[in-house]
């Protein structure tokens, strides 16, 4: 009972003032004279040891979930759907509709990019001295790197497609010898739950993790920075909120029959902790959690369309290189043809495939993209400054993303429960039960 009375303030809730409170502290610390002492002090006790050992550790703890959280989960949800055709179904469903929004996102993004002309105030040159950017994965890299000659080897580096393919092939196995493997499945089912009670308990403490990441990010990055390029960020912002709230926001209410607002609300908090950390792949156990105990798609469809998003869909990354592109040619004065655009759409899409759901990832595979279409890599130096927080933006873009699709695809196959998308209390009882350890 004395607990429950601590817990006045639901977590969804102390996550949102922690964004808040993170981003106003930020600010304040980045105000701070950084010649004086106490800009001195501060710089280097609140910012380099205190956000961002709490921040790090944070990060780090959720992380350590990825991986047991989706081999164990993904070969559960496989032996439950059990043959081939059926997994093959939904992979096939699934990658169809990440590839359409994501080709729907970088189209909008060179509409609107054409439209606003955000870099058309640059002349830029082409000069020496490219970015140093790294290398971009080829395609026929990717494609071989699907099968993990070494799964343990995958799983250690979190490896997340390697991953997938080892745990459905395991699950189809599994599941094909029937009642002589019953106990592993049981022990399986039980690791499971102690890994989503493990998530449960790092999320107690999210709202310091949080708190931590922002204001670290606020801290260091200075307003001057955006100045110049307020029209590309202003762009990039702009197609980010038309593609979740009209784009998402439609085909959740067209497509898939369900109501954007009851959505919003049980997934904004899965959305900030994308935001906060910026990266798709940490959040893969929140984005989970939030699928299947408050929206109510069965684990078989999300144990797979979850994690495979975060590898493979990234919208926002989409929209981010989309304006990239217009703007970089527009500041080097480079017309693009109908072709180039094309082209455009067709390797931004195959890029962010590419893109790791890790921080900064877009704007390496960016460099894939800018050649296809003989734009200079080095455009890339002009947006690096600003991209923290377009990353964090993106990021909680591309998570609803994959959240969208996972509904869709869980209704059409029937592995979805309205009841508890409904239900506003649903997956509550989760974080109670285990706020009450501490
Ligand atoms: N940070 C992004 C993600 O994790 C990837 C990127 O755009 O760099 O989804």
């Amino acid at each position: 009972m004395e607990k429950k009375k601590r817990r006045k303030i639901g977590l969804t809730t102390q996550i949102f003032i922690a964004l808040f409170v993170g981003a106003f502290f930020g600010v304040i610390l980045n105000l701070l004279p950084k010649e004086s002492a106490i800009g001195i002090w501060s710089q280097e006790w609140i910012v380099n040891h205190f956000l961002t050992t709490v921040g790090a550790m944070f990060i780090a703890s959720i992380k350590m979930l990825v991986v047991p959280l989706v081999l164990i989960s993904l070969i559960l949800g496989t032996a439950s759907i059990g043959d081939m055709r059926s997994v093959g179904r939904v992979g096939g469903k699934t990658l169809i509709f990440y590839l359409m929004t994501t080709a729907i996102a970088i189209g909008t993004a060179l509409l609107f990019a054409t439209l606003f002309q955000p870099g058309s105030n640059l002349s830029m040159h082409l000069a020496a001295g490219a970015a140093k950017i790294k290398e971009a994965p080829s395609l026929q890299e990717i494609i071989i790197g699907l099968v993990p000659s070494n799964p343990f080897k995958a799983l250690a580096d979190g490896n997340m497609l390697q991953v997938i393919v080892f745990s459905i092939i395991f699950g189809l196995a599994l599941a094909s010898l029937g009642k002589k493997v019953e106990k592993l499945m049981t022990i399986l089912e039980q690791i499971n739950d102690v890994v989503m009670r493990m998530i449960m308990l790092i999320m107690l403490v999210a709202p310091l993790g949080v708190f931590a990441l922002v204001a670290k990010v606020f801290a260091t990055e200075g307003f001057a920075a955006f100045v110049p390029l307020l029209s590309y960020v202003g762009t990039v912002f702009f197609v980010l909120m038309f593609h979740l709230f009209i784009v998402y926001t439609g085909a959740l209410r067209f497509i898939a029959n369900l109501s954007p607002f009851i959505f919003f609300k049980k997934f904004y908090s899965t959305m900030l902790f994308a935001f906060s950390t910026a990266s798709s792949n940490a959040t893969i156990p929140v984005t989970m959690e939030t699928v299947e105990h408050k929206m109510g798609v069965d684990r078989s469809v999300a144990s797979f369309t979850i994690p495979f998003g975060a590898t493979i869909n990234m919208d926002g990354t989409a929209i981010m290189q989309g304006v990239a592109v217009a703007f970089i040619a527009q500041a080097y004065g480079i017309d693009l043809s109908f072709a180039d655009y094309m082209l455009v759409i067709l390797t931004a899409t195959l890029a962010t495939v590419g893109t790791a759901g890790v921080p900064g990832v877009g704007l390496i595979t960016l460099s894939m993209v800018l050649q296809q279409v003989n734009l200079p890599v080095e455009g890339i130096a002009l947006i690096m400054g600003v991209d923290r927080v377009l990353d964090m933006t993106r990021t909680a873009v591309n998570i609803t993303g994959d959240t969208i699709v996972t509904l869709i695809v869980g209704k059409s196959e029937k592995k979805f429960d309205k009841s508890v998308f409904l239900d506003p209390n649903a997956g509550i009882a989760n974080e109670e039960s285990a706020e009450n350890i501490i």
